[in-house]
């Protein structure tokens, strides 16, 4: 190679060397700038961490210093809590899931004062065995080891149920334990010595208290037993006195013994019954009765002085509703003389209604009754409405201190229903009127669900004719369900312009203003009307003269059961005209033999057992010999009471004057009945009819004997029956009574004791 070839070689790569280095040399520049650039960028940075370090330096502190204040605090707030621990006066502990205690404070374990074990970490389980190791608990009746295994018991529950603990020292606590989160518990323990004590005082006060009433109460009783038997000789010999031939003076005395005596005894027997109540002595005698029967008879009792006043007495018995129950007939009938006895006594002018309703249970068993007397008396103002249930509670203001009474008959009537399962209750208006109504549940009989009564064919328009409103609506609802229509007339004359030939009966009151039932009827068949006319009077027995009775079908006593008025519109069927009562078979309703519902003596037993009298022998009847009595008395008033009550009847009668004098005449005399004391001196009446009843055994006779009681006490009836007596009387003897007894159990060999009654 030429050197002009290397030369320009040389220069060649010189100038490419140097063209490298002008470009390592930009590039050189370009990372220099570069790093510049980040060298710049980094500073930034540092400079923006510095001061992010520094804010979070100075927030570190800052939640130092707080956290030191709220330490601070925790501790003063635990300190509090500790302090106030402390100082409450009852036990309290915390225990861990473990159950070693974690803290308790001084008066927790001041039971167990000396004792350095118990502290921060014993277990509650070496607690007890402390408490009764040491004996400063009084496990009662239980062995140390029972206790322990029933409060170890007790600890273990989910959520262990306060317990009362008795120490040493005769202190209380109640142990209060709450099964924290996490299996902690809180244990509280309350001295509650002081409730304690305090309520075993109480109890001891408050049996103090009821063993005094239940003295007062016996007293009461006792004291009116003893009051009822020497006033069965006042009432009894007034009663006879009343039979002999007195002048109007005389007369008027007797009665007035007679009348005091027995509102005295009504008094004696209100005192007696709530007496009776509070001692717990009351039962209840529940045996099949007929409800509507029952109301009827107390409506019968109380119409007379309903009567006596003008009131209207209404009884509406819901149509469908049954009429046999079973219950305590004698106590249905007490509640119902008091709060329709009330109704009347506190009515001047209106009148008494009683309703009664009823809803057969689901099962068909039971019945819902609810009976209602609304009168438009008096009222009672609002704030004396719960007054009046108390005891001698009356509202007491000048109007009603006209009113007799001894503010028990609400008292008593209350407590009665309750003992039935039911409640009373009352809405009234000053004023304007009452309303009482009570509910009772009562069993059906079998017998219970009464035909639909059916009504005569040819009875399909009825007038109804009555002045009062509530009468002929309730008619009206009667009939109508039955299928007859009828046109409801305020007065006789209405009922004249309202006949026609479509109309088949008239139903009539018999006092009305402007024209009586009488006249109605006789206005009619002079007008040539010959409709049957029933007329309801409350007052059936009295009138019978008045000339038109001829035109009526039938004269019926007011409020008549609603079978009986059916079964007298019955007897219409196919009938026409006035058919008197000629030819027609007499009906218990009929004026003729209108019957005396007139309640006895309070409700017997046994009265279901009561047999019809026995054949009645006619006048031509070979002689029989008389009937036989046995009368065991030990008093000689009530004996002559007793003779005198049945002089009228033909019998023989013998008197024991005790028990055992009454078994040997039983043995000597056989006779056909016994009516026996029960309280009687040697050997009581109970006694003494044991000892019959084991002379008959074997022997198949058994003499009717029936018990003679001042009251029945302590649930004495069911004892006098238990005792082998059939049935018994209450004091005062009432002659009707006695002679009914009488009747039913006259043999059949004997002569009707009755014979000679007839012709007097
Ligand atoms: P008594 O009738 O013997 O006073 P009760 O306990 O039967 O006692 O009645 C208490 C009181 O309730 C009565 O005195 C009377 O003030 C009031 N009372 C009861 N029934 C009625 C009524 N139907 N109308 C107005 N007040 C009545």
């Amino acid at each position: 190679m030429s050197l002009a070839n290397k030369l320009a070689e040389e220069r060649r790569a010189r100038l490419a060397a140097e063209r490298l280095l002008e470009l390592k040399q930009s590039e050189l520049q370009a990372a220099n700038r570069k790093l510049g650039k980040h060298a710049l960028a980094l500073t930034k940075k540092i400079g923006q961490s510095e001061a992010e370090v520094a804010t979070v330096r100075t927030e570190n502190e800052r939640v130092k210093s707080d956290l030191t204040v709220a330490n601070a605090k925790i501790e003063i707030a635990e300190r509090r809590l500790w302090h106030s621990i402390q100082t409450i006066q009852d036990g309290f502990a915390f225990f861990d899931a473990d159950n070693l205690m974690i803290g308790a404070n001084t008066a927790y374990l001041s039971v167990f004062e000396g004792l350095e074990e118990v502290g921060p970490g014993i277990s509650y389980m070496r607690m007890l065995q402390i408490l009764t190791d040491e004996g400063i608990v009084n496990c009662e009746r239980q062995s140390p080891a029972d206790w322990r295994a029933q409060m170890a018991d007790r600890w273990h529950a989910p959520n262990p149920q306060p317990t009362v603990i008795r120490l040493w020292n005769d202190q209380y606590i109640k142990l209060i334990d709450q099964r924290g989160h996490g299996g902690d518990v809180v244990s509280l323990a309350l001295n509650i010595t002081a409730s304690v004590r305090y309520e075993k005082d109480l109890k001891s006060a408050r049996e103090k208290a009821e063993a005094a009433n239940r003295a007062k109460s016996a007293f009461l009783a006792n004291m009116s037993h003893e009051i009822r038997t020497p006033m069965n000789g006042v009432v009894g010999m007034a009663e006879l006195l009343t039979d002999t031939d007195l002048d109007e003076e005389q007369r008027l005395y007797a009665n007035t013994i007679k009348n005091s005596g027995e509102a005295l005894l009504v008094i004696i027997n209100d005192v007696l019954d709530y007496s009776k109540i509070e001692a717990d002595k009351l039962v209840l005698h529940p045996e099949p009765f007929d409800l509507e029967r029952c109301i009827h008879e107390v409506v019968m009792l109380l119409q007379p002085t309903a009567r006596d006043k003008g009131l209207a007495l209404i009884v509406d018995y819901d149509l469908f509703l049954p009429t046999r129950f079973i219950g305590d007939p004698g106590r249905v009938r007490q509640v119902l003389t008091n709060i329709v006895g009330n109704a009347v006594k506190f009515t001047r002018k209106g009148h008494v209604l009683i309703r009664v309703t009823g809803i057969a249970a689901k099962d068909g068993l039971d019945c819902d009754i609810h009976i209602s007397v609304e009168d438009t008396g008096i009222g009672i103002p609002p704030d004396k409405i719960d007054h009046i249930f108390g005891e001698f509670n009356q509202v007491e203001d000048e109007r009603n201190r006209q009113f007799e009474g001894t503010g028990l008959g609400l008292a008593i009537s209350q407590r009665l229903v309750k003992m039935m399962k039911g409640s009373v209750w009352v809405e009234s208006e000053d004023g304007k009127g009452s309303c009482f109504g009570f509910k009772v549940v009562m069993p059906m009989t079998d017998e219970a669900i009464p035909d639909t009564p059916k009504m005569p064919e040819g009875l399909r328009h009825a007038i109804v004719v009555d002045d009062l409103e509530i009468n002929r609506a309730i008619l009206a609802k009667q009939l109508d369900l039955l299928d007859v229509r009828v046109t409801a007339c305020e007065s006789g004359h209405e009922a004249i312009r309202q006949i026609d030939d479509s109309v088949d009966l008239v139903i009539t009151d018999h006092n009305m203003p402007g024209m009586d039932g009488y006249e109605l009827a006789t206005l009619l068949r002079e007008g040539g009307n010959d409709v049957p006319i029933v007329m309801l009077s409350s007052n059936a027995t009295h009138q019978q003269t008045d000339p038109a009775r001829q035109y009526l079908h039938a004269v019926l006593q007011k409020p008549i059961p609603r079978r009986d008025l059916f079964a007298k519109l019955a007897e219409l069927d196919g009938q026409q005209g006035p058919a008197g009562d000629a030819g027609k078979p007499s009906s218990a309703h009929k004026v003729d033999a209108v019957v005396s519902h007139k309640a006895e003596t309070p409700a017997e037993p046994k009265a279901s057992s009561a047999q019809p009298p026995t054949a009645q022998t006619g006048p031509d009847s070979p002689a029989k010999r008389l009937m036989r009595i046995l009368a065991a008395e030990d008093n000689k008033t009530n004996q002559l009471v007793f003779r005198k009550m049945i002089k009228d009847l033909e019998v023989e009668l013998k008197f024991a004057n005790n028990g055992l004098e009454a078994v040997q005449a039983y043995v000597d005399f056989a006779p056909d009945l016994i009516f026996m004391d029960i309280s009687m001196p040697k050997m009581d009446g109970k006694e003494a009819t044991g000892e019959i009843r084991k002379i008959e055994a074997g022997s198949g006779s058994h003499v009717p004997i029936v018990a003679l009681t001042a009251h029945a006490m302590d649930g004495d009836e069911q004892g006098i029956l238990d005792a082998g007596l059939d049935f018994y009387l209450t004091k005062p003897l009432r002659k009707t009574a006695i002679h009914a007894r009488i009747a039913e159990h006259c043999p059949a060999d004997a002569e009707d004791p009755a014979r000679g009654l007839s012709d007097k």
